[in-house]
C-alpha cells in the first residue's frame, strides 16, 4: 500500500511522513533525500548539467538505502549523508539539479522499485500525481511561509547553521517557484489528494489526521 505526501518545502512533510509509518508500521521514503543526494554528488564531483554522459555516469553509479528503523536515515553509497544533504550549499542546488528530466526519470523508477510489494509512505513533490498516481491514499501539505521559515530556521540552527528569516523566506519561494514551474513533473497537487494545512498544528494533530484516515479507511 501506498501513502503519499506531497507539499512545498517547510510544508511538514518529512516529520509528518516519518512519524505516521513509524505508527502503521510502514517503510518511510523521502524522494527529496535521494535528489539532495544526487545534487550532493553533482557538487562534489563538479558535473555538468547539460552533460548527459556525466549525469549518467553518476546516476548508474549511484545506490540508495533507508534505515530501516530510523527512516529518516538515507545511505548513499553505504555512507550515511542524512546531515550533509541538508547544507545550505546543497538546498541551493538541488532544485535546479532535480529539473533534470534524466535525473527525474532515474530517480522515479528507483522509487517505484524500492516500493514494490512494500507499505510505503513516499513523501516528495511529485508522489501523487507521477510517481504513483494509483496511490491508495494522497495528502498534500500546505502551511504559511512565515511558518515555514520559521521550521526551517529551526532546523538549520540545530545544525549550527545561523540564517536569517527574511533569508531564509527568500530561499523558500525561489525554491517553491522552481519546483512548481519547471516543466517536468512539477510540485502540484493531485486533483483526489486531502490537503492538511499544518500551520499552527502540532505535529501529533498532523499525524493523527493522516493516521486516522489511513486507519478509517483499512478498518
Ligand atoms: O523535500 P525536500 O525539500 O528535501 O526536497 C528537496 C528538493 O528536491 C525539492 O526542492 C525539489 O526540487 C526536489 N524534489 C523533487 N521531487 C520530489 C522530491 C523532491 O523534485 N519528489
Amino acid at each position: 500500500m501506498v501513502i503519499a505526501i506531497d507539499g512545498p518545502a517547510g510544508s511538514g512533510k518529512s516529520t509528518t511522513a516519518k512519524h505516521a509509518a513509524e505508527k502503521l508500521g510502514f517503510i518511510h521514503i523521502n524522494t527529496g533525500a535521494m535528489y539532495r543526494g544526487i545534487a550532493l554528488k553533482c557538487i562534489q564531483g563538479e558535473i555538468d548539467l547539460n552533460s548527459s554522459s556525466e549525469i549518467d555516469k553518476i546516476l548508474n553509479q549511484t545506490k540508495f538505502e533507508f534505515g530501516r528503523e530510523a527512516g529518516s536515515v538515507l545511505f548513499m553509497d553505504g555512507v550515511d549523508i542524512s546531515s550533509e544533504i541538508t547544507s545550505s550549499l546543497v538546498t541551493e542546488s538541488v532544485s535546479r539539479v532535480s529539473a533534470v528530466p534524466q535525473i527525474r526519470e532515474k530517480l522515479v523508477q528507483y522509487q517505484r522499485e524500492m516500493a514494490e510489494g512494500l507499505d510505503v509512505v513516499l513523501e516528495g513533490r511529485d508522489i501523487g500525481t507521477v510517481v504513483f498516481p494509483d496511490a491508495e491514499f494522497k495528502f498534500f501539505l500546505i502551511a504559511d511561509i512565515e511558518e515555514r521559515a520559521r521550521r526551517r530556521k529551526k532546523e538549520m540552527e540545530t545544525m549550527g547553521e545561523i540564517v536569517s528569516l527574511r533569508e531564509l523566506t527568500a530561499e523558500l519561494e525561489e525554491r517553491d517557484r522552481k519546483d512548481s514551474t519547471r516543466e517536468h513533473s512539477p510540485l502540484k497537487k493531485a486533483e483526489d489528494a486531502v490537503e492538511i494545512d499544518t500551520t499552527g498544528l502540532s505535529i501529533d494533530e498532523q499525524v493523527n489526521r493522516i493516521v486516522k484516515i489511513v486507519n478509517k479507511s483499512i478498518k
